[in-house]
């Protein structure tokens, strides 16, 4: 296999992107000079120690220290600590939080849950959201948990696995569980979605 063709295969495995795409990024990196190559390896090889996880939300952020160390959301006095919203990826806890109008904490999941998934617990961050939540309980008085996966079949399958996980502890406590308002077409990614869409979903959340 050639140089091509092996870069290629490296892009195809990244999220969304296609056999055509990912060689169309090759001939992209082929047309420009050697410093724009360097740049992006030394990026790529420096992301793993720049960027660290929450150790309370679990999203990527930049961090210094090694070890457990939380984000600057996670230790924002000024935060409703009783109001905790689930999302699936780091790009829709930043979709979410540039529009500015949730002011609670959030849980990323890492994932979703395919459908018919034989082991679901394992495709997110299941155990660490219970974890999670039964701090929270114990030291933020938690109120409400808001649902906010995407619309697709898989985000569909999350939510129902959250519920099921979540009931016995939410109803202990008296935790009210939320959805973000369904006024978004079928498909609609959270990542995509804008401000006035965030603003009613929030609003109309059942
Ligand atoms: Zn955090």
């Amino acid at each position: 296999m050639n140089t091509i063709q092996k870069l290629a295969d490296f892009f195809s495995r990244f999220p969304g992107i296609g056999p055509r795409q990912s060689k169309r990024f090759v001939y992209f990196l082929l047309s420009k000079d050697k410093n724009f190559l360097k740049e992006i390896s030394d990026l790529i090889l420096k992301l793993k120690d720049d960027i660290k996880m929450c150790c309370f939300c679990y999203r990527y952020f930049p961090g210094q220290k090694e070890g457990a160390e939380k984000c600057e959301v996670c230790v924002n006095t000024q935060r409703d600590k009783s109001v905790l919203m689930i999302v699936e990826k780091d790009t829709d806890f930043e979709n979410i939080e540039k529009n500015g109008v949730y002011k609670g904490l959030y849980f990323i999941l890492g994932g979703v849950i395919p459908v018919l998934e034989k082991k679901p617990e394992n495709k997110i961050r299941a155990k660490e959201l219970v974890k999670r939540i039964e701090k929270d309980v114990k030291e933020n008085g938690l109120k409400e948990i808001i649902f906010a996966t995407s619309l697709s079949a898989e985000g569909e399958n999350t939510r129902d696995f959250l519920n099921d996980l979540l009931k016995p502890i939410a109803e202990k406590n008296k935790i009210k569980i939320s959805t973000l308002g369904r006024g978004l077409s079928t498909g609609t990614e959270l990542e995509y979605i804008d401000l006035e869409t965030i603003k009613n979903a929030l609003k109309n959340r059942i």
